[in-house]
């Protein structure tokens, strides 16, 4: 699906009295609605309420014998590593249990890259003059907070619909030894909903980095989290970047913060056996072990990987209809006006919806006096801008589906009078 670009021209004359008379009723109404964060809805998270009586006194002994209320255990149980292996396609030894979330383990990671040479690197980072990123954009912002936090220069690459726009990619990385890293979200990214395809995966693995110590920051947030029957498949990076000679290229992340409990899950990380020991000799010196006692509550609740696949049809059920309610609002208020473009993700939990360039903060400015609350424009590009002002995230998974349609019913109002508005100001 490719990601849509930002219409221009109306396709049809928009009149600006009867849109600020929509508008003015909009107000009316009086709404409190909220799409701004990709959280699970309570209805969600009570689907995994077993895991609060999982763990009873008597009762908290891994599979071989370890106490989990005790210390150690760096790399997590063995048996929620072997569950989540398959799903994020990284081989169980080489991949970590680790704490409640998998932001603060890229947090990690980058500083200790910034302070501690990373395999095939020549020094820390913080020893560089510049380090730059590059960041697919529309992207996921606290990605790029965390870059900032460590002066990280972003440097932003147009998303195709398959990924990163590869051609910029390969040329960025082939010049510039400053390039030590890019964001990936490769699967249902947030917030554009596309994956990877297995060209751009392959290419990503394969190309020449003037940077030695290049890694790709692969987030695979939302590898089981499928809005279809159709389940979209990811070539398994790891795999492809030791094919392609490179096999301390990718660091692997994912959690269970969409699938259990948001920020009381467990996250993992996966990479290279020279990149785990580097990690792990580092970690040690932050924890004795992880949090074993959730770690296990998480091994019971999912048995096998298939258990986390039925798990997630049950999310499936809930989160469509919002989606749903999404496309069909848009498409009934806004499709036939050509004023706008949004995606229909066959997974994750956002919809990216364009706007006409120049409107996208006027329309979360007027969403929010008619009291809907929106991601602020511009919120999925690095410092907050979008060059075109057109891009604006949709989370609906939190509010109830009837929640989403008035919410969208009140977005096409605000769509349709910042572009009449528009319209208006270049005729005059
Ligand atoms: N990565 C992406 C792409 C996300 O969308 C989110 C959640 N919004 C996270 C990471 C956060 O994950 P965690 O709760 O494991 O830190």
């Amino acid at each position: 699906m490719p990601a849509p670009s930002a219409p221009t021209v109306p396709a049809v004359a928009l009149d600006l009295d009867a849109a600020r008379a929509e508008y003015q009723a909009l107000l009316a109404e009086g709404l409190a609605l909220d799409l701004t964060r990709g959280k699970p809805s309570g209805q969600q998270l009570d689907l995994s309420d077993a895991l609060l009586t999982l763990v009873q006194p008597g009762e908290a002994r891994a599979a071989d014998g370890t106490d989990c209320r005790n210390y150690g255990g760096l790399v997590g149980l063995p048996e929620l590593r072997a569950v989540f292996a398959e799903l994020l396609q990284v081989p169980a030894e080489q991949l970590l249990a680790c704490g409640n979330a998998s932001l603060q383990v890229m947090y990690d990671v980058l500083a200790h890259a910034m302070f501690t040479t990373l395999p095939g690197g020549e020094r820390p980072w913080a020893q560089e003059s510049e380090v730059r990123f590059l960041c697919p954009v529309p992207g996921y912002d606290r990605h790029f907070t965390l870059a900032a936090r460590f002066g990280v220069t972003l440097v932003p690459v147009a998303l195709t619909g398959e990924g990163p726009d590869m051609d910029e990619v390969e040329r960025l990385v082939a010049a510039d030894p400053s390039i030590k890293g890019i964001w990936c979200v490769p699967k249902y990214s947030n917030p554009t909903g596309e994956t990877y395809s297995e060209q751009t995966v392959r290419r990503l693995a394969a190309m020449p980095t003037a940077a030695p110590d290049f890694r790709l920051f692969w987030d695979n947030a939302y590898a089981v989290h499928h809005l279809t029957e159709d389940r979209v498949e990811l070539l398994p990076v790891l795999q492809a970047c030791a094919e392609a000679g490179h096999p301390d290229r990718a660091f692997v992340f994912g959690s269970t913060s969409k699938i259990t409990y948001a920020g009381a899950g467990v996250a993992f990380f996966g990479s290279s056996t020279a990149n785990l020991a580097w990690y792990s000799a580092l970690a040690s010196a932050q924890t004795i072990g992880p949090d074993k006692v959730n770690q296990l509550r998480h091994a019971r609740f999912f048995p096998s990987t298939q258990s986390v696949l039925e798990h997630m049809e049950r999310h499936r059920e809930l989160l469509a209809p919002r989606f749903a309610a999404v496309h069909e609002v848009l498409e009934a208020e806004l499709g036939p006006l050509g004023i706008a473009s949004w995606t229909k993700p066959l997974g994750g939990y956002f919809v990216s919806l364009q706007v006409p360039a120049g409107c996208s903060s006027r329309v979360v400015r007027l969403a929010k006096e008619a009291g809907i609350a929106l991601t602020p424009a511009g919120a999925a590009f690095p410092g907050g801008l979008d060059p075109q002002d057109s891009h604006i995230r949709l989370a609906p998974s939190f509010p109830s589906a009837a929640e989403v349609r008035a919410a969208m019913r009140g977005v096409a109002v605000c769509v349709r009078l910042a572009a009449a508005e528009l319209a208006a100001q270049s005729a005059g």
